[in-house]
């Protein structure tokens, strides 16, 4: 084993990571954290649903937890992305952008996910601050607006139910290619919900903010929001390299101290998470830091 090795090194410094790192350092366990400063939720000028900092400023939040926690003497921060990962029978390596190797007695990933956006002229301008896919983290700045509910039926029947106190009139729009009869959708007595089908053309927006739907045929639909729930894949494939095993909705697989199926090596945030959100990511990290740092003392116990 190496001499100058971290006891814990974590890949993804925003909301998992750095909760991870706050449980290890006040153990004043040596942690190293690497962030290239991509978190999923960059477009968001306000985040919503975390207590005490309700409507704050993502960035601003990020940027308080950072400072708080390089008080502690044993926390290192990286701006860097990490292209290779090892799980050896003793300790991780992992490999810097230039090359350089470092070395962890433990590797937790928080890494986070990457929502898959479809290729729609103004989507991407939108996503984040108009088109979003949480209504407990964005719907109710939107209260009375028109929204529009954009994903398969099935779904979108279902988000449309839960945003009944939010919204009067809800439009629900299936992105496919064919060009099928609209038909009427009873979800409840008192909430009107159209159910068309059509290909969309693009997304009319200003700095972000949508106005219209413009459809392949013409035509166009007036929106102030729209919910799209989107696929995700896992961020980057440090999980394939190390073998971690996944679930079958995608995340990597965790047991409840936030282990993942390889030695060694964590996960906690939306990479292993279901629900996802600040607090749960902030839970888990917190988790995951607690967990690394008793097997840390065991470890260290039977040494
Ligand atoms: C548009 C949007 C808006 C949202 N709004 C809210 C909200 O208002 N309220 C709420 O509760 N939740 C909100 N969420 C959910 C919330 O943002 C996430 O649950 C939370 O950010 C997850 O934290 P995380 O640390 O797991 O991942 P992330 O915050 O995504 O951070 C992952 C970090 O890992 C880094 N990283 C990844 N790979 C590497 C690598 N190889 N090397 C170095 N660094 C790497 C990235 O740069 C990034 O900084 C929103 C999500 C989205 C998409």
């Amino acid at each position: 084993m190496k001499n100058s090795i971290y006891d814990t090194i974590i890949i993804g410094g925003s909301y998992a990571g750095l909760s991870a790192g706050l449980a290890l350092a006040r153990f004043r366990r040596s942690v190293l954290i690497i962030d290239d400063g991509n978190p999923c939720n960059k477009n968001s000028k306000e985040s919503h649903n975390f207590v005490a900092h309700d409507g704050e400023s993502s960035s601003s939040i990020i940027k308080t937890v950072k400072s708080q926690l390089l008080q502690y003497e044993t926390v290192h921060f990286l701006q860097d992305t990490v292209g290779e990962a090892r799980a050896l029978p003793n300790y991780c390596t992992v490999v810097l952008r230039n090359g350089k190797l470092v070395y962890g007695k433990k590797l937790l990933l928080a890494c986070g996910i990457q929502d898959l956006l479809p290729p729609i002229n103004g989507f991407g301008a939108c996503w984040g601050i108009s088109i979003i896919d949480c209504p407990y983290c964005h719907g109710y700045e939107f209260r009375n607006k028109k929204a529009v509910i954009l994903g398969p039926a099935k779904k979108a029947k279902k988000i449309a139910a839960l945003l009944k106190p939010l919204h009067t009139e809800i439009a629900l729009i299936e992105p496919s290619p064919a060009l099928k009869q609209e038909e009427e959708t009873n979800i409840s007595d008192d909430l009107q919900v159209n159910n068309t089908y059509n290909a969309i053309n693009s997304i009319q927006h200003k700095n972000g903010m949508v106005h219209a739907i413009l459809f392949h045929n013409g035509e166009s639909k007036p929106a102030d929001l729209i919910y799209a729930p989107r696929p995700f894949k896992l961020s980057g494939d440090l999980h394939a390299q190390l073998g971690c095993k996944e679930t079958k909705h995608g995340y990597i697989r965790v047991n409840k101290k936030q282990q993942t199926s390889v030695r060694h090596v964590y996960a906690c945030g939306d990479n292993s998470n279901l629900l996802r959100s600040i607090s749960s990511a902030v839970y888990s990290g917190t988790k995951a830091g607690m967990m690394i740092n008793s097997t840390l003392a065991v470890e260290s116990h039977h040494k």
